[in-house]
Parts: C-alpha cells; structure tokens; sequence
C-alpha cells in the first residue's frame, strides 16, 4: 500500500519506517526541514534504539522516504497523523492547531480516485470528539475522505518493538456500519502481518477509541503517583517503598509493573495527557470525574520539589557553591526526550537555589546543550562528579546504575549520593563510604 506519515516526530518516524518495514511504500512529511533532511540520508534525529537500522534499511531499499512537500502525498491510501498535540501556554487544555493542519493538508493535497475512501487514521493523542470533529471537516470538503483513529501507544526506548509487535491494535471508526466496514478492511490490509500474529485487534466507535489512550495514559500515572504517595508516607515512618512496592506487587491485581517510587513521570504525554483530559472533562461538564488527576499531577510535581530539598537539607539548607552533579536530563533511559523531564526541572530547581549544577546525560547532553545553553552540560560521568558535594542519579540510564561506588568514592568532594531512581544498591554505597539517600526507602545513614 500507498502510505503517507503526517509529522515525523518520535512517533510518526517511528510508525513511517516500520510501516515501510512491513512492505509499504511510506512518505513521511514534516514541515521541519532539518528533519525531514536527516530522515531523508538515514539518519535518526533522535535517540531510540533500533530505529536507526529500521530506517536505514527502508530509505535504503527505496520505500521510505522523507519530504516537506505536500504534493507528494497524493496518491496515498491512508494517511496516518502523527503531529504534536503539546500542552497549551497557560492552560491545561492541548493545542491542536498542529492536527488541524495536517487535516488541511490532507484535504488539499489527497486525491481520492477508485472505490475505496482515502483514509485519515489518526494516531496523535487527542481530546475526545476530536475524530467526530474532524470526519465533519472531511464531508464538508466533498473528498472521498474518510476518518478513523488508530490511537498509538508505544514507548519511547522500545518505539520500533511496540508498533511492530504491540499489546493491542484499536480501530475507532465511524458509527455508519458500511463505512466503518470499509476503513477496517483497509486498516486490517495494511496491518495485515501484526494481525497474522494474533495481535488483539479492538474495534470502537471514535469516542471510545480516543478515551482508551488518554484513559490508559491516567491510569499508569495514577499508579506512578500513588507509589509516590506510599513513599511520602515511608519517609515519614522510617519504612522502605521498595520493599512495600515489592510486597504489593506479588498480588496479581495489582501487578509489580510502575511501582517504582522516585522523582516522578515526565515527557511528551503523561503530564500533558492527563493535563488534556481534566480540561475536556471540564468542557464535557464531567470535570468531577477526573479530579483526583489533579492530585495524581501535584503528587507527581511534589517529588521534584523533594528531591531538591533532600539535597539542600545535606547543607542546611543552602545549596548556594554546592556542586551538584546530575546524573540524567532525558525523561526516561534510552531517550534524549527531555520534554517535561523531571530530571531537567530538578536541576534547574537546583540551580535557581543557587546551586553549581553540572549535568551529564549517555543520549540527551547535545539536545540539552541545544535547549538550555545557561547549563553546565558535560560529557562523562567523571567529569560531572569530579569535585561534587552531592551526586543524585535522576535518570535510570544502565551506565548510572552500573557505577562502581569505590571507583567513585575518590572523585567527589563529599560522598552524598541521591538515588532518585531508587535504582541503585545502598548497602553497596554505604559499603563504600557513601551517605545514600533513596527516595521514600528510609535508608540515610
Ligand atoms: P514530536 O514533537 O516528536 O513530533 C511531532 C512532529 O510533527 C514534529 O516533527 C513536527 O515538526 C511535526 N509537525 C507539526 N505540524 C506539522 C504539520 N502541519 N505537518 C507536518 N508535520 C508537522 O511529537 P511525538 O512525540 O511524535 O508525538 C506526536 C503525537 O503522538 C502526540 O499527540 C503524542 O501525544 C502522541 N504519542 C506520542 C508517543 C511518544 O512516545 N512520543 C506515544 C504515543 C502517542
């Protein structure tokens, strides 16, 4: 089939080449043309494993191919809307200006010809009624154009495993059988070979398939945040979160997965996600439906504040000529994503307090030296703790937690290590003369 990507961001690249992976000819169209230009020679412009050889191998063979020139999705099947829907300046609420573009351009530039509808299959996270909203735009354009929303729920670090192998695959389609019947066969067509290895395959009306995404993002964050509550409460009482997450996580309905208490959840969806849904709650007149999300978010926001304090409490609480060194900017390991990372908004927390921050990420050190010049950003781990007071681990990247304590324990100033993470092995710390701290583990000797 004939396919076109809309935004070739962390997801639309991703989904462009693994598209072209299963045998489709795939364009992918941004409008940033650097970009664009590096997706075009091969080169990933971001940091996922496995998705440079995906992409190099299918620009290679000729398949995939990158454009910021509209014209040349036109004779595309199914276009497929990867474009941001970031939090609004100010509001809670998303910004779909970047959706309701690509709708244009497909409407401008698509040209329906044969039987078949050209499909619209929306995959960016958005509000509920969006699709509805958006198969009204496509009737009253006159094209043969037709909406379904095909929500995507891969994870930065695993992106190319998650939409070539995913959990569950949903189709949101529209209320009228026939048509619904016909955007499903064209959807199965081009799924066809996940679909031949059993993958679940949901098919919803619009509403339902758009509510899965958001609703599925609140619930990890509300399991990420109540294990941050329970550690609030083990700091309080001497107990160990850790322990207790382990504990509770035997019970099969409650499961062990998310229960790692720390600094918190960032990136690109959670934060805003949730964020998105109380406000359309809120316009749907439901908002009392949703406002324990709102304690979910300040549970969540608190840890940062924590982990500032944890370390400003080593020093009576002025952290002014402190070296810190910060171990982690991405949001999460094997990413350079630093939207909303609460690694990075730890350190800038430090650093307003007066702190003398040096960072230092495997992944993210060039997009953060691109993004926030003011910070000290350096390429090893020794150079950031060479010298420090306090050395807190704020991104769960294999290399931090494989640090060797006694190798370590020289190069610092002070020996305070802050496992933000709790990813790292206190006795083995404490073993090497280090003070640890963990977040919620009642361990700080
Ligand atoms: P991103 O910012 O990495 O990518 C968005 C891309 O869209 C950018 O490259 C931008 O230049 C491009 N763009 C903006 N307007 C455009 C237009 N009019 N035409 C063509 N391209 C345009 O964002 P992302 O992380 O890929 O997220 C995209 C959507 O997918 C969001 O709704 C997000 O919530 C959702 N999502 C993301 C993930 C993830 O892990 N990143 C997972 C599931 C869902």
């Amino acid at each position: 089939m004939r396919l076109s990507t809309i935004g070739c961001g962390y997801l639309g690249a991703v989904h462009a080449a693994c598209m072209a992976e299963l045998g489709h000819e795939v364009i992918g169209l941004d409008v940033d043309q650097g970009k664009v230009d590096k997706l075009a020679r091969g080169e990933s412009p971001f940091h996922e494993p496995g998705f440079p050889e995906v992409l190099a191998r299918n620009v290679e063979s000729g398949r995939l191919r990158f454009t910021t020139d509209p014209t040349e999705i036109a004779d595309c099947q199914i276009h497929f809307i990867g474009v941001g829907t970031p939090q609004m300046q100010g509001r809670y609420a998303a910004d779909m200006t970047y959706v309701d573009a690509a709708i244009e351009t497909v409407l401008t530039h698509a040209h329906p010809q044969g039987e078949r509808p050209v499909l619209i299959a929306g995959k960016s996270t958005v509000p509920v009624g969006t699709a509805e909203r958006i198969a009204g735009r496509c009737a009253a354009s006159g094209k043969d154009i037709a909406v379904a929303w095909n929500p995507e729920f891969l994870r930065e670090g695993f992106a190319v495993q998650d939409t070539l192998h995913p959990d569950r695959i949903v189709y949101g389609l529209p209320e009228d059988r026939e048509v619904g019947a016909q955007l499903r066969d064209i959807l199965d067509e081009c799924y066809a070979q996940l679909l031949s290895e059993d993958i679940p395959r949901l098919l919803t009306n619009y509403p339902t398939a758009e509510l899965v995404k958001v609703a599925a993002n609140s619930f990890l964050a509300t399991k990420i945040s109540f294990i941050n509550a329970m550690a609030e409460l083990c700091d309080a009482t001497g107990a160990d979160v850790t322990k207790l997450a382990e504990a509770i996580g035997h019970d099969d309905r409650i499961g062990k997965k998310f229960l790692r208490a720390g600094i918190g959840f960032g990136g690109g969806c959670l934060p805003k996600d949730i964020r998105a849904f109380m406000a359309r709650a809120g316009e749907l007149g439901v908002d009392q439906a949703l406002t324990f999300l709102r304690e979910v978010d300040a549970i969540n926001l608190r840890r940062r504040e924590t982990a500032v304090d944890m370390a400003a409490d080593l020093f009576g609480g002025r952290l002014v000529g402190r070296k810190v060194a910060v171990l982690g900017a991405a949001f999460k390991p094997d990413s350079d994503d630093l939207r909303d990372s609460p690694a990075l908004d730890i350190a800038t927390r430090l650093w307003a307090r007066g702190a003398d921050v040096v960072i230092t990420d495997p992944a993210a050190g060039d997009a953060l030296r691109r993004a926030r010049p003011d910070l000290h950003v350096v390429d090893t781990v020794e150079q950031a703790v060479k010298n420090a007071d306090v050395v807190m681990v704020l991104t769960e990247w294999k290399h931090f937690t494989e640090l060797d304590p006694e190798e370590m324990r020289p190069r610092v100033r002070e020996a305070h290590i802050i496992d933000g993470r709790n990813v790292l092995d206190p006795k083995a710390w404490q073993q090497a003369g280090w003070h640890y701290q963990g977040m919620g583990r009642g361990v700080s000797t």
